[in-house]
């Protein structure tokens, strides 16, 4: 609900925030480029997600709601999230480590990734982390660790249920020869599973996810439906409610092209429980780990124009966003293009005639462009490019090419009274830190060889 009652608001609450972040000072000429987190946009998605699922659950039904912290790794986004009812999806140990800044209790923390080490491993079953197993060597780590000390991980494993491929390949976690988990319609595959889950009483969860932006969302509840119908298979085995929370992971795809908030979270619960009606009748718990759906629509870019120039007829804004900030969009502009807003020098909107122009960016290679051909007010030196729907796995993923910096991150609230408070979410990263993160402090360095 609360998604959908902001959402007119959006575009209102980032002009503010654009005109006080230059008028603050944040972005300018000393500060380049920035990114902006709309602070009431992402506490109304943690809202709407909760009220999404539990719309259609049984009443009573246990429900953790995680972030996949690779989508925006910020430990005050993360504190944010906590505050919302949100744990934390984790796939390293720097996540993991993060999550732990950010306070979130084990109880709410869920690792996942495709390559745990068995230190890893350890210290999540001595945190009682839940754990889900991606493969049988893995499980066998598991095995040695379950029965050298007793933990209170809930632990599970992942399944590929085989579905196939969303738009983009690069994202899509269950084709056939996927890396992700245990391909479910190999040969022997299905009875192999059930016979390790009765083999091992400790294993109570089954995991899946199988979407990610580009994946049609009945595609996504496909791989869900198979997943429940092999933990009904298994129970039935077992005799007993051996699994008894799904994992159904993330995934559901934001739409870049306008600021409308579609697919909702609503939506696609609405669609699992037609899909999948026994997923929420009270049997079973359910686990999530959304990402892009719960920040994306909330962050914005905002960049310096340093120069306007024109080439071979083509004008060109050179901006100080490029792939640094945005390299899925930059080195794969057909599956990744991003909505720009023009801003003129005092952070105002800009009008006047859409003239399609190249977005450039600041790195040392031709392809390094926000936007190509992109129709927009004609932007001058001195105003303000802004890429939107930035606020997950953009601008907080930084790409070090160039030893360009990281830039701040800020969090906004946006007053009715047309105020804006800004908070920090990660300071603006150094030329003297850049240096130090580079081997600056090696004196001797390679020399001593
Ligand atoms: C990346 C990832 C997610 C989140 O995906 P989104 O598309 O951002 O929602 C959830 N679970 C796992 C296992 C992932 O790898």
């Amino acid at each position: 609900m609360a998604a959908t009652d902001a959402s007119p608001h959006l575009s209102t609450r980032r002009d503010q925030a654009v005109r006080a972040a230059v008028e603050q000072g944040l972005v300018g000429p000393s500060a380049p480029v920035a990114g902006l987190l709309d602070v009431t946009g992402i506490r109304a998605s943690a809202a709407a997600l909760r009220a999404a699922f539990d719309a259609v659950a049984a009443p009573g039904t246990e429900i953790l709601h995680t972030f996949a912290v690779k989508a925006t790794p910020l430990v005050p986004v993360l504190r944010l999230l906590r505050e919302e009812g949100i744990g934390v999806e984790v796939a390293s140990p720097g996540e993991l480590a993060l999550a732990r800044a950010a306070v979130v209790p084990p109880t709410h923390t869920v690792l996942d990734s495709p390559a745990k080490t068995s230190a890893e491993l350890r210290e999540a079953l001595a945190l009682g982390i839940a754990v889900n197993a991606d493969n049988a060597q893995e499980l066998a780590r598991l095995d040695a660790l379950v029965s050298s000390a007793p933990t209170r991980s809930p632990l599970g494993v992942r399944v590929n249920p085989q579905i196939g491929a969303g738009s983009i390949g690069a994202l899509s976690t269950a084709t056939a020869t996927s890396k992700f988990g245990v391909a479910l319609r190999d040969e022997g595959a299905r009875a192999w599973l059930v016979r390790t889950y009765l083999d091992r009483p400790w294993l109570t969860r089954l995991h899946t996810h199988s979407g990610s932006q580009g994946v049609p969302l009945e595609l996504m509840a496909e791989g869900v439906r198979t997943t429940y119908e092999l933990a009904e298979e298994i129970n039935a085995a077992a005799g007993r409610q051996q699994i008894d929370t799904l994992d159904i992971g993330g995934g559901l795809p934001v739409n870049f092209a306008s600021d409308e908030e579609t697919p909702t979270h609503a939506a696609y619960a609405q669609l699992l429980a037609e899909t999948v009606p026994g997923l929420f009748d009270g049997r079973y718990g359910i686990v999530t780990e959304f990402g892009r759906s719960l920040l994306a629509k909330h962050g914005t870019l905002l960049a310096l124009v340093e120069y306007a120039k024109e080439s071979g007829g083509r004008p060109i804004a050179v901006t100080h966003a490029g792939v640094q900030v945005a390299t899925r969009t930059v080195y794969a502009p057909g599956s990744w293009p991003l909505r720009i807003a023009a801003y003129d020098a005092k952070g105002l909107p800009k009008t006047g005639p859409a003239v399609a122009q190249d977005v450039a960016g600041p790195a040392c290679f031709a392809g390094d462009l926000l936007a190509e051909n992109h129709p927009l007010p004609l932007l001058e030196a001195g105003d303000y490019a802004a890429a939107l729907d930035t606020g997950a796995y953009y601008f907080a993923q930084h790409y070090s090419y160039n030893s360009l910096a990281r830039p701040g991150v800020y969090g906004f609230v946006a007053d009715a009274d047309g105020g804006v408070r800004f908070a920090t979410a990660r300071e603006p990263q150094t030329v003297e830190e850049i240096v130090a993160e580079s081997g600056g402090g090696l004196r001797r360095g390679l020399r001593d060889l």
